[in-house]
């Protein structure tokens, strides 16, 4: 009865704090970025301009005399240069989405998270905003100080400078966005002119609001707490992953020094290679400190890296303290490169291309859909003829206006009665009713199976037919 129940502090812990700031800034949960010069962090403004200005151009481009890349989702059609795609064409849409997951997982397993640090919006979109914040409110001791000022002058200016510029970007990209959704200068007009739809205008605001929203002020939140991908990363690492890490058995026992130590002076205080400068944590924009090993919150962004290797630069010691490196080689191993995960997500990923390519290579321009008339299964006409009606559909998927003739094979002594010449327009629908018949000699069976060709001849003369099957119904045989 005397024994004592052990007590454990179950105290909850802040989430996330950033690290490397003083108390009145870790209060406020604020992450100052410091900027960053070097090579990573060159390769990551390529990358951003490079797909900042697809996103930005792709809308714009004109192909056939209409937009390139049109989600008309009004119209349930997806034009992507000359395809059309149709709710029917589904999947194509989830072999896209297929091929999009294992390149994701393939890239994952090799580097890491780089699509975080390196392509994904959230990053391009935050770092763009950090730009403009650098820009105009200085550096991060500068921003630091100007946050704990009073308002003046100064103050307000700066402030108002900035969010104007977060909201006009905010604003573009919102519009550019909305615009793979409807005729984007249309839009770009009508928006201000302020003529613009109801819909369009409200979705122009919305995403203007979720676009300030994550970049000014969600940013590494998005990332650390609400970004699926972040939770399930783990399950793609290896222990040959390349990742962010930073060198332990190099760096520590860290700790400030001259510059004008010797190697054998740092060594007999026992120091390693990390001066301790803090550097690493200042330009982390989720605000870690990646010298406490691999965390979740890492984008892999390389920021850290950059800042060492110039930190090294200037030590005088060898670059890379912090590196894109696997946990083998940190361990004194050699990565392996092909190992068995990493092939098997490269093997589906080919195979799952493949796929994808050859349904778009195989993919019709046509689709017919027949209905049958459910109000009569049958009738005789004044001939003597049994007669069925059907409703056909005729669907155009491609983006030219085209002729259609219409006949029906395989069953005896069939007439068609109905148009057989249409013209569609370029992804239209043509619904048109018809009828068939025959002579009660030529059916022998209660349900006969024929089908309606559709044919067509595409720009270089290639005839296009699709025979659809349907059903002639007479029960009284
Ligand atoms: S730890 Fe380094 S790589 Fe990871 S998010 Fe921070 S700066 Fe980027
Ligand atoms: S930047 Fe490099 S030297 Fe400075 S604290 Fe980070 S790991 Fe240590």
């Amino acid at each position: 009865m005397n024994q004592k129940i052990e007590i454990k502090d179950v105290t909850p812990v802040k989430i996330h704090k950033p690290a490397g700031t003083d108390s009145h800034v870790a209060s406020s949960r604020r992450i100052y970025v410091r900027a960053v010069e070097g090579v990573l962090e060159n390769t990551r403004r390529l990358f951003g301009l490079i797909f900042m200005g697809l996103f930005a151009i792709a809308p714009w481009i004109e192909y056939q005399g209409s937009q390139a890349i049109l989600f008309d989702l009004y119209e349930q059609r997806f034009n992507i240069f000359g395809m059309t795609l149709w709710p029917q064409d589904l999947t194509i849409v989830a072999y896209i989405f297929i091929v999009a997951a294992f390149a994701l997982f393939f890239v994952t397993t090799f580097a890491g998270r780089v699509w975080c640090g390196f392509m994904c919006p959230q990053t391009t979109w935050t770092f763009i905003y950090i730009w403009f914040e650098e820009k105009i409110e200085g550096s991060r001791n500068k921003r630091i100080k100007l946050d704990q000022r009073k308002m003046d002058f100064d103050k307000f200016w700066r402030k108002s400078l900035k969010h104007f510029a977060w909201v006009a970007v905010a604003l573009l990209t919102s519009l550019t966005f909305v615009g793979y959704f409807t005729e984007i200068d249309k839009l770009f007009v009508d928006f201000f002119t302020l003529e613009v739809s109801f819909w369009a205008g409200f979705s122009v605001l919305f995403f203007t609001f979720c676009t300030y929203g994550n970049a000014a002020y969600m940013r590494e939140i998005m990332c650390t707490h609400m970004c699926p991908y972040a939770r399930f990363q783990s399950a793609m690492f290896d222990k040959d992953t390349f990742t962010v890490a930073y060198d332990s058995g190099r760096g520590e026992k860290r700790g400030p020094r001259s510059r004008k130590m010797t190697s054998g002076q740092v060594a007999a205080k026992g120091l390693g290679d990390c001066i301790d400068c803090n550097l690493c944590v200042q330009v982390c924009p989720t605000g870690i400190d990646i010298r406490n090993g691999l965390q979740y919150e890492c984008i892999n962004c390389g920021a850290c890296v950059d800042a060492c290797n110039g930190v090294m630069d200037k030590m005088g010691y060898e670059k890379g303290l912090i590196s894109f490196t696997s946990e083998h080689e940190l361990k004194g191993g050699t990565t392996k490169i092909f190992r068995p995960k990493l092939i098997g997500y490269f093997v589906v990923l080919c195979i799952m291309t493949g796929l994808l390519i050859t349904d778009i290579m195989l993919r019709s321009p046509l689709e017919v859909d027949i209905i049958k008339d459910r109000n009569s299964l049958f009738r005789e006409n004044f001939d003597g003829e049994i007669v069925n009606v059907y409703t056909l559909k005729v669907l155009n998927k491609s983006q030219k206006t085209r002729n259609f003739t219409i006949s029906v094979v395989g069953l005896n002594g069939a007439r068609y009665d109905g148009e057989t010449t249409v013209e569609v327009k370029g992804g239209g629908v043509f619904t048109l009713p018809v009828s068939v018949a025959t002579m009660p000699e030529n059916i022998t069976e209660r349900v006969t199976e024929f089908y309606f060709r559709v044919q067509t001849t595409d720009e270089t003369g290639n005839i296009i037919a699709v025979e659809e099957e349907s059903k002639f119904l007479y029960t009284d045989v």
